[in-house]
């Protein structure tokens, strides 16, 4: 026994510290807290984030929960039951989700509160243009709209997901320039952890994840690998006939544009076809990089 020391004593020391009830865990994590709370048990984080939830709780209204039907917005979702907290949990419809996704949001969350937007992804693509990395505008229209001001969002971000998310060092912070406050209670938590809640607490979850699909999310969006797009295309060819025809119908618009009202379209520089920019979408990168991340600071989009 080095010096003397009971080593159960020594086992209970060297455990990494859980806040007790009532107080408030540290909202920071630096990068080495990261790597120490991969190693935690998923009670050990439970425990943590359901303090997280408790902690930062508004006194007379619910949080603003942000639900996408991925397994982090089903952990959040249950943890925050657990914590007997008040959520009003949102799903954005972005028109292009995976029948599967909305069909287990509609029959294993009712309480969920659909929103729906003023069109369909593919009509707003005649107005917005070719969605690529740099310019997701259906982010905005899909993803963060209808968001209140000076609420507290519940969403399940993970540091694990990006390179741009491991950048963010707390599981509580305030934006200035949309008035929000986001909380993210699992932040530290791994795959693995995410699973083991699932499976230990015997979570309903989307059944893409059985097929081998590590995330779910909107079919064709710009902001995946090319062969991740390509796999969404063969998976769901209903949403690549649907994406196709609106390249071809976004030829058309601005072919029209040009004769009638005299306006260029860079694209017309760079493509000779509907069909050739369809095949350069398909299989670009859409000038990415890896740290423009898909997600704003404060939209839950895959998980
Ligand atoms: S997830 Fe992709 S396709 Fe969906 S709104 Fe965001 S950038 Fe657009």
């Amino acid at each position: 026994m080095p010096y003397g020391i009971d080593p159960k004593l020594l086992e209970n020391w060297n455990k990494p510290r859980i806040p007790i009830r009532g107080e408030r865990p540290s909202d920071r994590i630096d990068r080495n807290e990261l790597e120490i709370m991969a190693t935690w048990t998923v009670d050990q984080q439970v425990e943590r984030s359901i303090q997280i939830i408790k902690s930062h709780q508004p006194q007379h209204r619910p949080y603003y929960g942000c639900f996408s039907g991925g397994k982090d917005s089903t952990v959040i979702k249950a943890l925050s039951r657990m914590a007997g907290a008040n959520v009003i949990w949102h799903y954005n419809v972005t028109t292009i989700d995976p029948p599967e996704v909305t069909r287990y949001i509609y029959q294993c969350h009712k309480d969920v509160v659909w929103l729906k937007p003023e069109m369909s992804f593919f009509r707003a693509m005649l107005t917005h243009g070719v969605p690529t990395r740099k310019r997701r505008w259906c982010c905005s229209i899909y993803k963060e709209r209808d968001t209140p001001k000076d609420v507290i969002l519940v969403l399940g971000l993970r540091a694990s997901e990006s390179p741009r998310r491991r950048l963010q060092t707390s599981d509580f912070t305030y934006n200035t320039n949309t008035r929000r406050y986001v909380i993210t209670p699992i932040r530290s938590w791994t795959d693995e952890q995410v699973w083991g809640f699932i499976k230990k607490y015997n979570i309903p979850y989307c059944s893409l994840y059985d097929e081998g699909f590590l995330r779910v999310g909107c079919v064709g969006c710009p902001m995946t690998e090319p062969m991740n797009r390509i796999a969404g295309f063969e998976r769901w060819p209903g949403y690549r006939k649907m994406w196709r025809r609106a390249f071809y119908n976004l030829w058309a618009e601005n072919l029209r544009k040009k004769h009638v009202l005299g306006k260029d379209w860079t694209m017309f520089d760079r493509f000779n076809s509907p069909e050739e920019l369809w095949l350069w979408y398909c299989t670009s990168d859409n000038y990415g990089s890896d740290l423009d991340d898909c997600y704003t600071d404060d939209v839950d989009m895959f998980s």
